[in-house]
């Protein structure tokens, strides 16, 4: 037990509920926690996820006594330098399902010496991919087989560790000065934000915050859980748990929530516990197929006519910003903007207009949120977007075109959440705000309204007709 440990984070910044930290308990009396800031993980990130990561770093680092080393550079080096330097028994981490995450822990163990190995314990998920499996040993292809499977499997109680559960070594008196640099909490704030001078609104990072806003949505007065099932699907009444920074880096597992739910069978449990299959579904998914990171689960939609050129582009552009002149996209993707965060069903909206009424390839739009995203995590992201685009895991896609405007009726059905996003809608009252070409009696009836010649001013009238664009589309998919 004399030899000390690494406990190295990369998607769980977190102390409590850390297999990883139990099983380093196991075999050092002390251990070095380290954060590797890898280029290759943080340059595609965009602002507010390095920046949430760095307020999540601070946190971890607090908790830490000021203990957590971030070193940059590849941990193909900086992990094997680390262990030669001090001597260490084991490296432990929590297993890491994604492709590049995969490639980058068989290299690191590779590099290290043969008597040290790199512990895997627990992962991001309550089931870790691969553990779920059909009758014949196969994966789940669709979601609803998986998620029974998945209950069924269940997922252990969670770990008992906290700042105690080792003695953290302080690696400004440990490392021999000139061989690893450490970088300072300033310093990392510096690296991770040099971009984010238009940075969202964000969470409060860390562990402490996530468990914050678990206990608040899981507590409150006429808790926000207790009505979930129902309010879900409502962006005007922000009623989810927005858990999924937190889930993304970490700061939260699963199992927590799913430990607390263990006692409850209403419907607001039973659906939140429903999501959370959702996650570790497009978890196993991608276990399975690395290439639908970038190709379709089902591979014939990548022959699917996709629209490009100047025009495209101007589209694309429109999207961007929020001004395709149907007020619940823009709204989205105004939301998305500045807060880094975009509701659930909004996100179907938003993705089903970019693939099926303007005509751009899904990868395009997933690229742009994983660039936006605080909550960004390749799984989720890339088969959310297959999913409505209809090249993903559903069983039944082809008819599935997005109304925006009816979905924007039927979701934000007071006309708040527009409002909020899209001030130059405010003036209009309810439901109305969803047809607001409709307000003044004609589309370019109100030139205040609908003023698109002069720069942003004034909200345009819709870039494209959506009944026209839907046709289009489905003749494009009977194409294939
Ligand atoms: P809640 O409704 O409170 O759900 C609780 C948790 O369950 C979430 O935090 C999340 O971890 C999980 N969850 C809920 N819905 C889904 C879902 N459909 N798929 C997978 N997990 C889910 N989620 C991400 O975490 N990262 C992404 O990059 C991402 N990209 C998406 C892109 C598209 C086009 C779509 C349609 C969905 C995407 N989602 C993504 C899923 C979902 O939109 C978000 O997880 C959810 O909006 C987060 O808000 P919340 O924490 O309040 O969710």
């Amino acid at each position: 037990m004399n030899s000390p440990a690494i406990v190295w984070f990369r998607r769980d910044l977190r102390l409590s509920d850390l297999p990883s930290l139990s099983a380093a308990a196991d075999r050092a009396e002390s251990a070095l926690a380290v954060f590797v800031l890898d280029d290759a993980l943080v340059r595609p990130s965009g602002a507010p996820r390095t920046t949430f990561l760095a307020g999540c770093l601070e946190a971890l680092d607090a908790d830490l006594g000021g203990r957590l080393l971030v070193v940059s550079g590849d941990p193909v080096q900086v992990i094997p330098e680390l262990v030669d330097v001090l001597s260490v028994d084991s490296v432990h981490v929590s297993e890491d399902f994604g492709p590049y995450g995969r490639a980058r822990d068989e290299a690191v163990e590779a590099a290290l010496p043969a008597s040290v190995p790199l512990i895997r314990t627990g992962s991001p998920y309550a089931v870790s991919p691969g553990r779920v499996r059909t009758k014949a040993g196969g994966p789940y292809r669709v979601f609803t087989p998986f998620k029974r499977a998945w209950l069924d499997h269940g997922w252990h109680s969670p770990a008992l560790t906290g700042p105690d559960t080792v003695d953290w070594l302080d690696p400004d008196s440990i490392l021999p000065r000139g061989r690893i640099e450490r970088v300072g909490r300033a310093a990392v704030a510096e690296l991770l934000t040099e971009e984010a001078s238009d940075a969202a609104a964000l969470p409060v990072a860390g562990e402490k915050a996530a468990l914050e806003r678990w206990r608040a949505f899981r507590d409150g007065g006429t808790s926000e859980l207790d009505r979930y099932a129902d309010d879900r699907n409502r962006p005007d009444l922000d009623a989810t748990s927005r858990l999924s920074p937190y889930l993304k880096f970490g700061c939260l597992h699963p199992r927590t929530i799913l430990h607390d739910l263990r006692a409850r069978t209403d419907d607001g449990a039973t659906t939140l516990r429903s999501e959370l299959a959702w996650r570790d579904f497009y978890a196993d998914v991608l276990f399975h197929r690395p290439e639908t990171a970038r190709t379709g689960v089902d591979a014939k939609f990548d022959q699917m006519e996709y629209d490009s050129g100047p025009d495209a582009d101007a589209a694309f552009d429109a999207w961007c910003r929020g001004r395709t002149g149907y007020p619940i996209v823009d709204a989205g993707m105004r939301q998305l903007l500045a807060e880094g965060w975009m509701h659930n069903r909004v996100r179907m909206i938003v993705a089903s207009f970019l693939t099926k009424d303007l005509h751009l390839p899904w990868w395009r739009g997933a690229r742009y949120f994983m660039t936006h995203l605080v909550d960004g995590d390749l799984a989720s992201n890339q088969h959310g977007w297959q999913w409505t685009a209809g090249c993903g895991t559903d069983a039944a896609p082809y008819f599935r075109v997005f109304n925006p405007v009816s979905q924007g009726e039927r979701f934000d059905p007071s006309g708040d959440y527009v409002r909020r996003w899209v001030p130059e809608l405010r003036g209009i009252a309810g439901k109305a705000v969803h047809r607001p070409w409709k307000h003044a009696g004609g589309r370019t009836a109100e030139p205040a309204l609908f003023d698109g010649t002069d720069g942003d001013r004034g909200y345009p009238p819709p870039i494209v007709d959506h009944a026209e664009e839907r046709v289009v589309a489905l003749a494009r998919y009977r194409d294939l």
